[in-house]
């Protein structure tokens, strides 16, 4: 039987993956302008990790998570995000012991077991960023900035930023009863998992997509109506950053992250006509999240953003990323050994000089050749026929113009990089 890829899972091809790299090329010089490093953090951490740092009560703990035994019977987990091994590198590595704020980028695959639909994988590929140690609304406003800006030069429209304040620690709890208050009279309108919710964080009662739970969390309490002082000023002054910035933003105070390490900003990217699956990215500050895993508290704040969903945006817009990278010389030879030795040697010269090549490491036919640097739309060929080998020459051929040059074999190295 034949033996295929896992469900929710995908094989990229060098034609997709050459994109691939277009866009990890501009999140990389991204990083550099806006000082972020890269960590590179283990694919599989402690499953403990994740309970702890994704949350009990969430759906990716709960129903989502590739969790196996290893050899030694400890509970391991493919990460299904990175934001919580990042959090655990930081305290592991002391970098809090340095110069703060700590500011960290990543990219890679991640595992969840989710229904596979359009946009939806079960190993997909996110970039984010983390910004640790600094409490300030600007350290907000740098994050959304970097995600913004993003899209706008990957040409995506139809961006629309979404925040909210999830308060804190302080406004939350007097906000959580008032919610439960409400609900309490509709529990049993309310689906199942959004009765379970009630009890446990009855903010994510908002995130439910079922019509009848949407409809009773439409007339709900808002916590951006009740927020302490201190998380109101915070979020004015990030509203306030990204005017001053031209990032126009929307209000959705049903925006939120159930769990009581996440504080103050929640924000999400959405674009229009890429179907269900519309959110490009999200994130916020997680001021709790790093004493929540065993450190001492550390403000962060960061994003995920998923990539596969920046193509799909691309597709059904009718963009693409353009690539670069064509080949360089298509070298052609007789059969003779000679000949076919002389273009080995001048193959790896030239590559050794960042010229891209390819040749026929068989025996195919000068015409199969010539063909083949056709299809690989080179921009030059150089031949190797058995009359110019005997004069130490080779030819030259531009394959645009058609103009074609006899060179002294030494010599083609220099006339291509001057060309
Ligand atoms: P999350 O970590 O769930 O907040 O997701 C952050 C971003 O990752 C989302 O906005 C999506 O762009 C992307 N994403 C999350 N889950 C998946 C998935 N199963 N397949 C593809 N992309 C995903």
């Amino acid at each position: 039987m034949q033996i295929t890829r896992p469900r929710g899972t995908n094989d990229f091809l060098p034609e997709i993956t050459a994109k691939w790299q277009e866009v990890e090329a501009l999140l990389r010089c991204l990083c550099r302008e806006y000082g972020y490093g890269e960590i590179r953090t283990p694919l599989f951490e402690d499953t403990e990790l994740f309970s702890r740092g994704v949350g009990e009560t969430t759906d990716i703990v709960q129903k989502e998570m590739y969790t196996f035994a290893d050899h030694g019977g400890r509970s391991m987990t493919l990460r299904p995000e990175n934001t919580a091994s990042a959090c655990r590198a930081y305290i592991e590595n002391k970098l809090y012991g340095g110069v703060q704020p700590v500011k960290l980028y990543y990219l890679g695959p991640m595992f969840r077991y989710e229904k596979p639909q359009a946009g939806r994988f079960r190993q997909f590929h996110q970039f984010g960023l983390e910004l640790f140690g600094s409490a300030a609304p600007a350290a907000d406003a740098e994050v959304i900035s970097f995600a913004w800006d993003l899209y706008h030069r990957l040409h995506i429209k139809g961006l629309q930023l979404k925040i909210n304040s999830v308060g804190c620690p302080a406004c939350r709890p007097a906000y959580k009863t008032a919610l439960q208050d409400y609900f309490r009279p509709y529990l049993g309108e309310l689906c199942a998992t959004c009765r379970d919710r009630f009890e446990r964080n009855p903010l994510r009662i908002f995130d439910c997509k079922s019509e009848i739970c949407r409809r009773i969390g439409a007339e709900a309490p808002l916590l951006l109506d009740s927020l302490c002082p201190e998380c109101g000023e915070h979020f004015t002054a990030v509203q306030e950053l990204l005017t001053t910035a031209a990032i126009p933003f929307e209000l959705n105070p049903r925006l939120v992250r159930g769990l009581d390490y996440y504080t103050k900003t929640a924000f999400e990217i959405e674009v229009a006509g890429i179907g269900a699956q519309s959110a490009l990215c999200g994130g916020g500050r997680y001021d709790g999240l790093i004493e929540e895993i065993g450190g001492t508290p550390t403000p962060a704040v960061g994003f995920a953003l998923g990539m596969e969903r920046i193509f799909a945006a691309l597709a059904a817009q009718n963009d693409d990323i353009e690539t670069t990278g064509c080949l360089d010389v298509y070298i052609i030879s007789g059969m003779d050994k000679r000949l076919k030795q002389a273009a080995f040697a001048l193959a790896c010269r030239l590559r050794g000089s960042g010229i891209s090549v390819e040749m026929e490491l068989g025996d195919k036919s000068f015409k199969a050749q010539m063909k083949a640097a056709d299809r690989l739309q080179a921009a030059w060929t150089v031949i190797f026929g058995a009359n110019e080998f005997a004069a130490g020459q080779a030819a030259v051929r531009n394959m645009a113009s058609g103009e074609q040059i006899e060179l002294p074999i030494e010599d083609i190295r220099g006339y291509l990089m001057q060309h």
